[in-house]
């Protein structure tokens, strides 16, 4: 492989030590090259008698001389065996270094990579850059179907639909086996046939020679690279070495791609779980605040009505006494803020005594049902409430009402509880039941009680019940 020339040997080192034997021993030598050219001469030798200089059996020259031939021949053999020890070291040193910077550039190449066809199609790119070939192909092992499927492909040979199994064929064979290959006759290598009905196209058509070389992590086999060629080319060892160097990154990177698509779908799998259990406790959560609000809602309405239970007078059904005082004490103080007047109508059952000893209590007690709503619809505006004040005795509230308003009012209940017509026969009035009414009217003074409204009221259904009641009497 390297030529060793034995002028360039003596005319670099050779020719100092010659001449240093030359003055030693007083030679008579000449040293001729392969065509016989002389390249270095003291005296004149014989001819004839050549004794050869050869390194790794090949002539580079001899030497002709009368004595101490054989020392110079061995120095010169020696000369040329360290010359070419030399070159190969040098050609090993560069090969090493050309090796580096293409494995180098090939894992550069590949870290921007983010995905595997990335990766094969770059595989591909480069590798037909550097060796011969009309087509290509990348194919990667599905561990869970066993099969080798193509995820690039150039030229004819390969198409993506390529698959074939683990061990089958030289694809599937060279990946099992984790070796690299050079199959310089395809058509009638033992391993390129398959039973007549494969599934899988694996058979390889169309080439003469190939390389396929496995890709390997950790020992175990991931896939193979291929590069064909169409015509006998004959691929050498040393396309073989650079497909394996070219290879040497991408198994890591496709390996790395692997786990990273791994743990991209354990992390997709965990947080879809999460998504579910998230979306079930938000299910679960607007169940629990629907249900709250549905509990406070009817607690609130619960509430409400008990309110309203509190504020109820059982028997009549309209306000009681307690809810009076409250109402007087609002509208009282809302009077007198506003400069409005308020007016109070007293209204008592005539001879009610009298009554419930005629027709029983239970009587007497339907009689007041019946007053309090006539006395009710007497009493029309929103504001105006109606209250069973205690006993047979209520009272009306009439806020923004001056005294005419309130003596309608009072004439339309005094009226209305007459219309109903309840037979009284121990009345000393009226053969039916009759109502006397007192009527106050005030725009409250500052800072006064609202007592003040209720006594004068009083006073005027006294004055009501002494003139001979069912009657108003009115103060204000
Ligand atoms: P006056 O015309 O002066 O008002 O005479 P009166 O009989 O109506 O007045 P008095 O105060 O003497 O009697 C009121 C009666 O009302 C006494 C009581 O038996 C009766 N009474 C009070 N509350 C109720 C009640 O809730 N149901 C019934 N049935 N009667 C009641
Ligand atoms: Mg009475
Ligand atoms: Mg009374």
């Amino acid at each position: 492989m390297f030529k060793i020339s034995l002028r360039k040997l003596i005319k670099k080192e050779g020719r100092a030590l010659l001449e240093q034997l030359q003055n030693t021993f007083e030679l008579t030598i000449s040293i001729h090259d392969v065509n016989g050219d002389v390249l270095f001469a003291k005296g004149n030798p014989a001819l004839e008698h050549r004794h050869l200089v050869a390194v790794e059996d090949k002539t580079i020259g001899w030497v002709c001389g009368e004595n101490h031939v054989e020392t110079i021949v061995s120095l010169l053999n020696f000369l040329a065996k360290q010359e070419l020890e030399k070159k190969q070291l040098g050609y090993e040193v560069l090969e090493g270094y050309r090796e580096m910077s293409l494995i180098l550039n090939m894992a550069n190449k590949l870290s921007p990579c983010i995905d595997l066809e990335a990766i094969a199609n770059l595989t591909i790119q480069e590798a037909t850059k550097l060796i011969p070939a009309t087509s290509a192909a990348v194919l990667l092992l599905d561990s869970e179907t066993g099969l080798l499927k193509t995820i690039a492909a150039s030229g004819d040979a390969f198409t993506l639909e390529t698959t074939v199994a683990l061990g089958e064929g030289i694809i599937g064979s060279v990946t099992q086996n984790g070796t690299a290959d050079i199959i310089n006759e395809v058509a009638s290598d033992p391993r390129n046939t398959f039973p007549h009905n494969t599934l899988h196209k694996g058979q390889i058509t169309g080439v003469s020679s190939m390389i396929c070389v496995s890709l390997c992590t950790d020992d175990r086999p991931i896939g193979a690279i291929a590069i064909a060629h169409d015509t006998p080319i004959f691929y050498s060892a040393r396309d073989l070495k650079l497909l394996t160097r070219i290879a040497s990154p991408v198994a890591p990177a496709i390996g790395n791609t692997l786990l990273h698509a791994e743990l991209y779908a354990v992390q997709a799998e965990y947080l879809q779980k999460l998504e579910i259990e998230v979306a079930e406790r938000t299910k679960e959560l607007r169940q629990e605040i629907y249900e709250r609000h549905r509990a406070e809602a009817s607690l609130q309405d619960a509430n409400q009505k008990l309110q309203q239970l509190a504020d109820l007078d059982g028997l009549t059904n309209v306000a009681n006494r307690r809810r009076f005082d409250e109402y007087l004490l609002d509208e009282w103080d809302r009077a007198g803020r506003d400069r409005k007047p308020l007016s109070l109508i007293m209204c008592d059952v005539d001879y009610f005594k009298k009554y419930n000893d005629t027709y029983g209590h239970q009587g007497g007690d339907d009689c007041l049902r019946k007053v309090a709503q006539a006395m009710n619809q007497s009493a029309k505006r929103p504001a105006d409430m109606v209250f069973r004040y205690g006993g047979e005795e209520f009272a009306v509230l009439l806020p923004s009402t001056d005294m005419d308003g309130a003596m309608t009012v009072a004439n339309q209940i005094r009226d209305s509880v007459k219309a109903l017509q309840i037979e009284h026969e121990a009345s000393l009035v009226s053969k039916y039941i009759s109502v006397s009414l007192g009527v106050a009217s005030m725009v409250p003074i500052i800072d006064a009680a609202p007592t003040i409204l209720v006594t004068i009221a009083d006073q005027a259904l006294y004055q009501a019940k002494n003139d001979g009641r069912d009657r108003i009497y009115a103060i204000g």
